[in-house]
């Protein structure tokens, strides 16, 4: 039988999980492109129960692993008022163990990264791409050790992504006025496997249990507060903010920055080129959606090979399948996660009014909980 040749270029996450994924696909070969990723030690990701056999099935992970958090309870705290409110979420309302498992990037990369360069189906070139020639008929790569042609090039290469700038695929970009802050705490009473969002006037603080007394923090704030900030002024407002909850708090000394952006593409695919990951889409981290989202362009994308047995991965019905079978779900978060951010960190009256009708939608529908649950959050599904 005719072996197809697939190029994913990005090994991350999501390019890993990827390559892992298609290896078992008898009809193609695959070449993964990148070096080995390497995230801020403080950047956790909350994987929900729906996508983590996935990783039960490709790497063997087990929800009892030290490394693992279970995330069974979250609390969504709002302080934009004077009269605070708060929303109780548990994962017992839908029937599970927990909504979703916590995991440091650096450990999920390392696991992938092993079980890739022991997979004998997956030829891994530790180079980046420079240069793509695509049509029709057939893409072209070029690396600095030369050029390789394949019938299908997969850009898994984040939200920076050269293969979605080479395909000339549009898509558009926004970079917030806030920045992300990432760290970790250690606390005096145990979280109990709950997550706290503290939703304020132009920030966000969330908790993620990274073990029993320890949590990983992602604050969003405005930018020049962010970095303005000492240990000791951030040490104080995450201690005035989760002490209620989590008792005494000692922040990390280290913490990374990230910026605060959204990407949006016009469409998934061009030619013989797709785009998975953040390479297709970016979201403000609320409600765990970022990775969940690629994933789900995973297994969307691998189901359509296994369904064409023996077809070239290429062709533009596969391809055209894919963006139909993804775009709409991408826009709906991409749209309803940027509204919930705007609503939280823009005093606007209109903002403010859609807040508080998710707030009450989210107090009183069932159904609306069991999707943020679930499927994490999208209140217009
Ligand atoms: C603070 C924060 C918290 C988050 N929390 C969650 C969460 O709880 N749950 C969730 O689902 N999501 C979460 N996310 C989103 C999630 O982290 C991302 O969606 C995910 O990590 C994206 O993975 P990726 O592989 O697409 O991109 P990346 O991790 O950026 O990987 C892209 C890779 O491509 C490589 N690359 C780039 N250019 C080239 C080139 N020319 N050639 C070869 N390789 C190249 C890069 O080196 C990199 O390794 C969060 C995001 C942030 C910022």
């Amino acid at each position: 039988m005719q072996k197809y040749k697939i190029a994913i270029v990005g090994s991350g996450i999501i390019g890993m999980t990827l390559a892992l994924q298609l290896s078992t696909i008898n009809h193609i070969n695959i070449t993964l492109f990148g070096k080995k990723p390497k995230y801020s030690e403080f950047k956790t990701t909350a994987i929900l129960a729906t996508s983590f056999n996935l990783y039960e099935r490709l790497l063997g992970l087990d929800k009892s692993q030290l490394q693992i958090s279970k995330l069974k309870k979250f609390k969504i705290i709002d302080e934009l008022k004077t009269k605070k409110k708060i929303i109780d979420f548990d994962a017992e309302e839908i029937n599970l163990d927990s909504f979703a498992y916590n995991i440091r990037d650096n450990f999920l990369a390392d696991r992938l990264y092993k079980e890739i360069r022991n997979n004998d189906s997956i030829i891994f070139k530790g180079e980046f791409i420079e240069g793509l020639e695509d049509n029709l008929n057939s893409t072209i790569l070029n690396t600095s050790d030369g050029a390789a042609e394949f019938d299908l090039v997969i850009g898994a290469d984040g939200r920076n992504s050269i293969i979605r700038e080479l395909a000339e695929i549009n898509y558009s970009k926004k970079t917030y006025k806030e920045s992300i802050l990432v760290t970790e705490i250690d606390h005096s009473i145990p979280n109990n496997n709950t997550s706290f969002e503290i939703h304020r006037n132009g920030s966000l603080l969330t908790s993620v249990p990274t073990s029993n007394k320890k949590s990983a923090i992602v604050m969003i704030d405005d930018s020049e507060k962010i970095d303005s900030l000492d240990w000791d002024n951030l040490n104080k407002i995450i201690n005035d903010s989760l002490s209620t909850y989590l008792g005494n708090t000692i922040t990390n000394n280290k913490y990374s920055i990230l910026p605060s952006e959204t990407i949006n593409v016009e469409k998934l695919y061009r030619n013989r080129v797709i785009l998975v990951g953040e390479s297709a889409h970016v979201i403000p981290p609320i409600g765990a959606q970022g990775l969940n989202l690629g994933l789900r362009d995973i297994i969307t994308f691998s189901n359509l090979l296994l369904d064409n047995d023996a077809k070239d991965p290429g062709t533009k019905s596969i391809l055209s399948s894919y963006n139909n079978m993804r775009w709409l779900d991408i826009y709906k978060r991409y749209k309803s996660v940027n509204l919930l951010y705007q609503s939280m960190m823009n005093n606007n009256v209109g903002y403010s009014a859609v807040r508080n009708i998710g707030f009450l939608t989210l107090n009183r529908s069932r159904r609306i909980r069991n999707i943020l649950l679930t499927e994490g959050l999208s209140l217009n599904k």
